[in-house]
């Protein structure tokens, strides 16, 4: 017979890993089913805003919330989830790549959102090898290098910022003249001598032979081919929730509605951190909502049993 757990959580980033220690602590039997342990806040050198932890690379907070999981009784399997589906008994069939099947009375939705692409030859075939969407991360890798930051919202601007302190020369290519990033961090951007803001441009291609050497824009002037040898992207975030589509209601960003409790229009499936329509993506907002979707789900499995308070 197959196994049934009491609560399956899609995603092991902060929303994800902390559900896992609430309903752990609730000793309900739980299954974090997760491409990756830590989601994006693996990507950032320095967090230092996520209260009481001081300021640490995102990747060792990421570990203690996985220790703690582990350590409270969270059982982890290393997958895609690529449908959920509800029976006819109410529990719920997660299907995984590979064709494997959980069933779960419950299900925690905390799959994150992923980095945007701006679908241009090359971008996919030198991700990794000049390619990257994430300039914190690799910005010093491109020591001394030349780097191009595509994009006009705060985290281009940032990333720009953070490559010019690094690279000989920054470019930051933006497809319109206004930019959504912060005034100051623009100006701070502007005043630094190795930055060259290139606006109403878009990339037709990223060029290279073994990795990236040329970047190929289209602007008003006509089209430029620029020698670079980094392309950031970084246009913001998706959220990729087409396994969910269907069941679970969502908005038009394919961001998961949920209420303030992190319960969606499914009894039995609840939601949290960046995969939902929650407007602050950071790290500590998504450890905070899934603590409060795991509490829910609790109240959900053990109805009118259900002692509420956690630090009991
Ligand atoms: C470069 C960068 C720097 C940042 N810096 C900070 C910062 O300094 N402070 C801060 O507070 N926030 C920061 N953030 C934001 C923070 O990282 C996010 O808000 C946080 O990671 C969201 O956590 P989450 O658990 O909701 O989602 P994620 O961290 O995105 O985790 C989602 C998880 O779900 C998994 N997953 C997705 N789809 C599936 C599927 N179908 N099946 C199985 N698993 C799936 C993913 O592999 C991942 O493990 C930063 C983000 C970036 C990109």
């Amino acid at each position: 017979m197959t196994e049934l757990y009491d609560v399956a959580i899609v995603g092991a980033g902060a929303a994800g890993l902390t559900a896992g220690i609430y309903v752990s602590r609730k000793k309900l039997k739980n299954l974090i089913i997760s491409v990756d342990v830590g989601g994006l806040t693996n990507l950032t050198n320095h967090i230092e805003n996520y209260p009481g932890a001081g300021t640490q690379p995102g990747p060792d907070l990421m570990n203690k919330f996985f220790e703690e999981a582990k350590g409270f009784g969270s059982q982890f399997k290393y997958a895609k989830v690529e449908k959920v589906n509800k029976q006819s008994d109410g529990t719920f069939e997660l299907l995984l790549e590979g064709g494997e099947k959980i069933s779960s009375k419950t299900v925690i939705l905390a799959f994150g959102s992923l980095p945007k692409m701006i679908g241009v030859p090359g971008e996919t075939k030198f991700l990794g090898r000049g390619v990257s969407t994430c300039a914190t991360c690799d910005a010093p890798l491109y020591k001394g290098k030349v780097t191009a930051v595509i994009g006009g919202g705060n985290s281009a601007v940032e990333g720009a910022l953070e490559l010019s302190n690094l690279a000989t020369k920054t470019y930051l290519i933006h497809r319109r003249e206004e930019f959504r990033a912060d005034p100051i961090t623009l100006e701070k951007l502007k005043a630094s001598p190795n930055v060259e803001i290139i606006t109403n441009a878009t990339v037709l291609e990223i060029i290279g032979e073994k990795k990236v050497e040329t970047l190929k824009l289209k602007t008003s002037f006509g089209d430029h081919l620029i020698k670079v040898d980094g392309v950031f992207i970084e246009i913001g975030h998706e959220v990729k929730a087409d396994f969910i589509k269907g069941l679970v209601d969502l908005n038009a960003q394919n961001e998961v509605i949920v209420d303030l409790v992190g319960k969606t229009n499914v009894p039995g499936i609840f939601a949290a951190g960046d995969a939902t329509i929650n407007p602050y993506k950071q790290t500590v907002i998504s450890a905070g909502s899934g603590a409060t979707a795991a509490l829910e789900c609790y109240k959900y499995i053990m109805g009118s049993k259900a002692i509420l308070s956690d630090w009991k």
